[in-house]
């Protein structure tokens, strides 16, 4: 009320004269307020060769999403929303216009200062097919790390331990790809004369590489480095990592101050053995596992039937010729006749394994 008592005027909307408390009336508030931008254009950047999306300039591993999927999400990420549209809702129908190219239809709903929105628009959505970082450099033949795995001059590597390698660059490689390293790829694996050399996408890999096989296998471990040239003013370096496997490798039977052993593993330089009799735990020094006897390995163990048994002894049929032999019975071996047991053959006759 006004102090001359006169009516107060009611306010109306400058816009289209309706009532409005103060400035323009809620209806053309809505109208005027841009709540809602549809894009031109959105893309998805797919890499044809593995399927990998890039985001914001990043390339990102393949998942199982659709390429549907993927327009699907470009095109709601592709909205601008005023920032007091509360709550949008977004309904998408996508339908195929090309081999590249997708129509999204949008249906927004939501509300702005109270009132209930709906709000349509159409978003083009078109699928970039590139080849991504990682697979243009292993189709250029990019390498950075050679992995060179080598027997010494006493042995080459098995063809279990070349098994062993590949497996062991392969698990590797996939994940430092998925820890995020684009140039964790293994680029070749040549078996070479003496080994094998892993030829690999970063440098980073060969080494986490050549370090495990040293853990698995024991030996030496040599990195070198060469300078290959320069990119955008930098040195580019390709390390090669050469991983010397020592003369024992697990599971060899040696034969140590009168007994018998089994290799068990690496520390360093020293070689970790377990007595095949009590599986009492030793170790071997360097000079030691250069010089022990060697009489065979686990993995050429075979299957042999006990004819009889007394408490030191076994007697046992060769598994190739059929006929009897003896071997020292190991201690605590709970075996009767008729049962088999591992053996390894021997010069010096047939060792039972536990
Ligand atoms: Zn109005
Ligand atoms: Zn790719």
């Amino acid at each position: 009320m006004r102090p001359d008592g006169a009516n107060v005027i009611q306010s109306v909307c400058p816009k289209c004269g309706l009532p409005a408390e103060q400035g323009l009336c809620p209806q053309c508030i809505l109208e005027s307020t841009e709540l809602l931008i549809c894009p031109d254009l959105a893309e998805v950047t797919i890499c044809s060769v593995c399927g990998s999306r890039q985001v914001k300039g990043k390339w990102q591993i393949p998942d199982s999403r659709s390429v549907e999927e993927l327009a699907s999400q470009a095109a709601v990420d592709s909205l601008w929303f005023h920032k007091e549209f509360e709550r949008p809702e977004v309904e998408l129908e996508l339908c195929k216009v090309g081999a590249t190219r997708y129509l999204a239809r949008a249906s927004v709903t939501g509300s702005f200062k109270g009132q209930a929105v709906q709000k349509q628009c159409e978003i083009p959505v078109r699928i970039k097919l590139v080849a991504c970082d990682r697979c243009s450099r292993i189709a250029g033949k990019y390498f950075q790390s050679t992995v060179q795995v080598r027997g010494n001059r006493n042995r080459e590597l098995s063809k279990q331990e070349m098994e062993e390698c590949k497996r062991t660059a392969e698990s590797m490689a996939d994940s430092g790809y998925r820890g995020g390293d684009q140039l964790s790829f293994i680029q070749e694996i040549k078996v070479v004369k003496g080994g094998l050399d892993i030829v690999l996408g970063s440098t980073q890999l060969g080494r986490h590489l050549a370090r495990a096989l040293q853990e698995r296998f024991g030996g030496k471990l040599l990195e070198s480095c060469k300078l290959v040239g320069r990119k955008d003013n930098r040195d580019v370096y390709r390390s090669t990592l050469l991983v010397r496997l020592p003369r024992l490798k697990r599971g060899d039977i040696v034969s140590f101050r009168g007994s018998l052993f089994e290799v068990a593993g690496f520390d360093g330089k020293t070689t970790r053995i377990a007595s095949l009799r009590e599986g009492r735990r030793s170790s071997l020094s360097e000079e030691s596992a250069e010089n022990v006897e060697v009489l065979g390995n686990r993995a050429d163990a075979q299957k042999a039937m006990v004819v009889s048994e007394d408490h030191d002894i076994l007697e046992i049929l060769d598994p190739e010729t059929f006929r009897t032999a003896l071997a020292p019975r190991p201690k605590d071996l709970e075996i009767k006749s008729g049962e088999e047991v591992k053996v390894v053959r021997t010069v010096n006759g047939f060792i039972v394994l536990e």
